[in-house]
This record gives structure tokens, C-alpha cells and sequence, in this order.
């Protein structure tokens, strides 16, 4: 029987399902977004929405993969790093459908699943990634068995800044897309911080700056430009640096704010200086969904790793390298 499995994502404001055979065909992927109607995203209102959609989501992944609940053999899902609510709700949809079914549940970290899902897609074997999305911002390498974080954000994520600041400033969540809009308009720089420290980088005091120059009066788009200079301009000094430490030729990136093309245009210079590949995950499979948590799920599956229901906690903390890589053949 082809091994068919159900990957359910929800970390953060996503709830989604995925539906991936043991080749990588991904046969569906379906989500659906909690999006505040002012401020932020709530963890108990976040849950709530996924305990509400999760039915339909998942109904509408079998639907579209053609496929009845008797055919899913591997059930998977994001057991962390999230927000503790949506963590908990979406491993009780998982463990319930794993016990109904009787089929093997496989525990995923979700920052690992952005990278494996990436690989899946560009064929890479060994990139070093960068993942950037609302609530993660890390240089990634595989090193000994371990994804290693090379750096990673000391405060917040990329996205939540640009989040926070669009919402500062009247614009609806999430920010990324209108800001990448707007700094198009703009060719003029104002300075903000530069913060990158070693092999990390901080973005909470941009924020805060380009909030001052926005109460000054200065134009918006040319806010979202510097912005958007200032904040990838951090990510490909530490991405660089990784690349020429690790001498690994692929450079992947994944995440939500992988949707932006400036972005891709500046890491894209990064791997051409150092004759390594480059490949930006497709907007439907680069931001927070199930298909990835599926194929994740798939490989550690076929590594002998499953979850027994009793040990199935949810990690809120659970940190990228905190888990023993099994399924990898390169040693980086
Ligand atoms: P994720 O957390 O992976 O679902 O990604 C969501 C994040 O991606 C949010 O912070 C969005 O603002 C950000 N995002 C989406 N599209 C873009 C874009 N075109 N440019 C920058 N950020 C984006
Ligand atoms: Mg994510």
C-alpha cells in the first residue's frame, strides 16, 4: 500500500492540513488563516480558530486529494516551536485521528519542516537556509547530525516587525505584501539600525525608528523601502557569513517573507558571489501550511521515528536543533 500522509500545521495563526504520498506528490494542501481584526494574534483566540476550521480544513484536503480517510496511513503534525493553545488543539485533532484510524502519528518541528519541504521542492541536498517568517528568523546549516541555527533573531522575527510596523501605521495584517508595494515607489534611504551581532541579528529597534520617522511626517514608501534595505540587507550579511563558513553550495529560502522578491533578489546576489544554487520555495508551499508537516512526517517515518500517543506532548520551545537528524545521508 503507497504510504499517504496527513500533515497537520498549527503553530501560530495557520491552521492547516496537507496530504503527501511516500514520493512527494503533494496531493493537497489546504489552510486557512486567523487574521485579528485589530492588534495582534491572541494564542487562545488563535486555537480557537483552529478548532473551528480544523474540521473543514481537513475535510477539504481529503476532498481535494480524492482520497477517504481509510487511505491515510501516516498521520503527522507541528508538536512545535508555536504558541502553546494552537500547539495543543492541533495535537488533539492529530492524536484523535491517529487513534480513529489506527494509524502511526509522527511528531514534527515546524522550522524543520520549512527546510525539508524546500528541499523536496529544489531537489537540494544540503543548503543552508534561510527561514523567515511571522514568527521565526534563522540561518539554518546541517552540521552533525543536527540542523544547527547559524543565527537567528535575539528579539523578533522579520515578519513581526514588518507586521507590526504596517499595523502602526494603518495597515491590515499581515504587512509584508503592502510594504513590498509601497518601498517599490521609493528609492530614498533613511538611515535606521543596522543590527547585526556576531551571527546574529535584532530588529526591535528598527521598528521602533522607523515608527520616529513615520510621526515625522516622512513619506511611508520611503519608510518601506529603508525598512526593507536595512532588514535584508542583516539577513544576507549572516546568510554570506554561513556560506562562506560552511563552503556548502545551496542557499534555500522559506518562510513567509520568502514571498518577497526583493528579498530573493538580494540572497539570490549572496549565492551567485559564492557559486552556490539558489532557490526561493513557491509562495503555496513557503509560508506556514501542512504539506510540509506531511513530507516531513514522511521521512521521519521511513527513519523509524513515530510518537507514541502517551508521549505526544506539544513543545512549545522545542528549538531547530534540538532533534537528532536520523534521516539524512550527508554529513555536513
Ligand atoms: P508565515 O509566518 O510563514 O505564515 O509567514 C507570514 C509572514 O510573512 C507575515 O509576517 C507576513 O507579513 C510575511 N509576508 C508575506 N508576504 C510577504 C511579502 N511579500 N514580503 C514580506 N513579508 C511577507
Ligand atoms: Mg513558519
Amino acid at each position: 500500500m503507497p504510504l499517504i500522509c496527513l500533515g497537520l500545521e498549527g503553530t501560530a495563526h495557520s491552521f492547516g492540513a496537507g496530504i503527501v504520498s511516500g514520493d512527494g506528490t503533494v496531493l493537497s494542501n489546504v489552510w486557512d488563516m486567523y487574521s485579528p481584526p485589530t492588534g495582534g494574534i491572541h494564542p487562545r483566540e488563535a486555537s480557537r480558530h483552529h478548532s473551528d476550521v480544523g474540521p473543514t480544513v481537513i475535510r477539504n484536503a481529503l476532498e481535494r486529494a480524492g482520497i477517504s480517510p481509510q487511505e491515510i496511513n501516516l498521520i503527522a503534525f507541528s508538536r512545535g516551536p508555536g504558541l502553546g493553545p494552537c500547539l495543543r488543539t492541533t495535537a488533539t485533532i492529530a492524536r484523535t485521528l491517529a487513534l480513529r484510524l489506527s494509524v502511526p502519528l509522527v511528531g514534527v518541528n515546524h522550522c524543520i519542516a520549512h527546510i525539508e519541504i524546500g528541499c523536496l521542492e529544489s531537489a537540494f541536498e544540503d543548503p543552508v537556509t534561510v527561514y523567515v517568517s511571522g514568527g521565526n528568523t534563522q540561518i539554518i546549516a546541517y552540521a552533525g547530525k543536527r540542523y544547527r541555527t547559524f543565527g537567528e533573531t535575539l528579539d523578533i522575527a522579520v515578519g513581526n516587525m514588518l507586521d507590526s510596523f504596517g499595523r502602526a501605521v494603518g495597515m491590515r495584517f499581515p504587512a509584508g505584501p503592502e510594504i513590498e508595494l509601497k518601498a517599490e515607489k521609493a528609492s530614498s534611504y533613511h538611515q535606521l539600525p543596522y543590527s547585526v551581532k556576531g551571527m546574529d541579528l535584532s530588529y526591535s529597534g528598527m521598528l521602533t525608528a522607523a515608527r520616529k520617522l513615520h510621526s515625522e511626517g516622512t513619506p511611508l514608501s520611503e519608510i518601506c523601502f529603508s525598512v526593507q534595505e536595512t532588514a535584508f540587507g542583516m539577513l544576507a550579511e549572516i546568510a554570506e557569513r554561513a556560506i562562506a563558513h560552511t563552503k556548502k553550495r545551496e542557499l534555500l529560502l522559506t518562510g513567509g517573507v520568502a514571498r518577497n522578491d526583493r528579498l530573493t533578489d538580494i540572497l539570490k546576489g549572496v549565492a551567485n558571489r559564492h557559486d552556490a544554487r539558489f532557490h526561493r520555495v513557491s509562495p503555496p508551499l513557503a509560508g506556514d501550511q501542512g504539506a510540509m508537516i506531511a513530507w516531513t512526517g514522511v521521512v521521519q517515518h521511513r527513519a523509524g521515528d513515530s510518537l507514541k500517543i502517551s508521549d505526544s506532548h506539544v513543545l512549545p520551545k522545542w528549538r531547530t536543533d534540538e532533534q537528532d537528524i536520523v534521516w539524512r545521508e550527508v554529513d555536513g
